[in-house]
């Protein structure tokens, strides 16, 4: 059986690190947000051997440093089915660059997995899953609008943000995320932090208005990426309501609600940066293509 899946990459309209758990990793409090930006997953059960992977981006490593091979050997140790499987990806989801490009990938896998080995597993059980193989993995598994705290794997479902349009910037300058969480910690004392209770109601009532005034990302604050100020100018020239970093970087995004502004801001943007793309939210993680 073979089946393709859409993976989406994620935004983050709130990201704040709010502590360091006792194994070291850090709380966090984050808006997510899909969008319909996405790599095409596809899952092929084999004849032969193990898990073979083969990708669109010579970038991305096709042996057990992906995050669709940890995806692979997490859904088998939690089956306790042995997979062979040929898994291409088909990447359009810039990496690295804070749009969870890897996560989404892994999500996208568990899910098909799910189906072909017809292990009737859960959303939540495929989330527990997911949160071995990296942070990100749980919110791309349910996807839309959502809350997610600790680690990554406590989501609570939000109202979705409605429709608008999104231009996503990314510079040259590569972030690595556990780079980027070292910088944190080195600057812990001197980080301001959102306030998030505020954020968190008015988010709970849709009045994302008021979230999009004031919101943050705190790698912004620790993150030196040279083009994040330009194209966050272009952007509030062209009348964002939002402009923001998403996870470490250094992708920035722009909300607009009308389609030409995010139109005219993309082809400004081209001036900074080639990787650039409109698109729009979506309220899920993942979606099956019908072949
Ligand atoms: P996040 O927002 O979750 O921190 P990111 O967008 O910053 O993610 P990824 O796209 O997940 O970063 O890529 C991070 C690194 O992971 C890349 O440098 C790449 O070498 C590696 N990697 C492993 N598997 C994948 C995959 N399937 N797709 C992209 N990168 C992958």
């Amino acid at each position: 059986m073979k089946l393709t899946v859409k993976a989406y990459a994620k935004l983050n309209l709130l990201l704040d690190i709010v502590g360091v758990l006792p194994n070291g990793y850090h709380s966090l409090n984050m808006i997510m947000q899909s969008v319909d930006l996405h790599d095409t997953v596809s899952v092929e059960e084999t004849d032969g051997q193990g898990i073979v992977i083969t990708s669109s981006d010579s970038n991305v490593p096709t042996d057990s440093r992906n995050t669709v091979w940890k995806a692979v050997l997490a859904f088998e140790e939690y089956t306790g089915k042995k997979c062979t499987v040929r898994i291409n990806i088909d990447k359009r989801i810039p990496s690295p660059a804070g749009l969870a490009g890897g996560s989404a990938d892994a999500a996208a896998t568990l899910y098909a997995l799910n189906i072909i080995y017809n292990t009737d597993l859960s959303d939540s059980e495929l989330c527990r899953i997911g949160s071995k193989v990296g942070a990100d993995v749980p919110f791309c598994i349910v996807g839309g609008t959502q809350l997610s705290q600790n680690i990554g794997d406590v989501l609570s479902p939000l109202p979705s943000i409605g429709d608008c349009h999104i231009v996503i910037g990314v510079p040259d300058t590569p972030v690595y995320t556990k780079d980027a969480y070292r910088r944190f910690d080195t600057s812990r004392d001197e980080i301001s932090h959102p306030d998030f209770t505020t954020l968190l109601s008015d988010a709970a009532n849709g009045n994302y208005d008021s979230v999009y005034k004031n919101t943050a990302n705190v790698f912004e604050q620790v993150i030196d990426v040279p083009d994040r100020v330009p194209i966050k100018a272009v952007m509030r020239k062209n009348e964002c309501e939002l402009t923001l970093m998403s996870g470490s970087g250094p992708s920035v995004f722009g909300i607009f609600k009308k389609a030409t502004d995010a139109l005219h801001c993309a082809n400004e943007l081209l001036q900074i940066t080639k990787n650039v793309c409109v698109c729009r939210p979506v309220d899920k993680g993942i979606e099956i293509v019908k072949e």
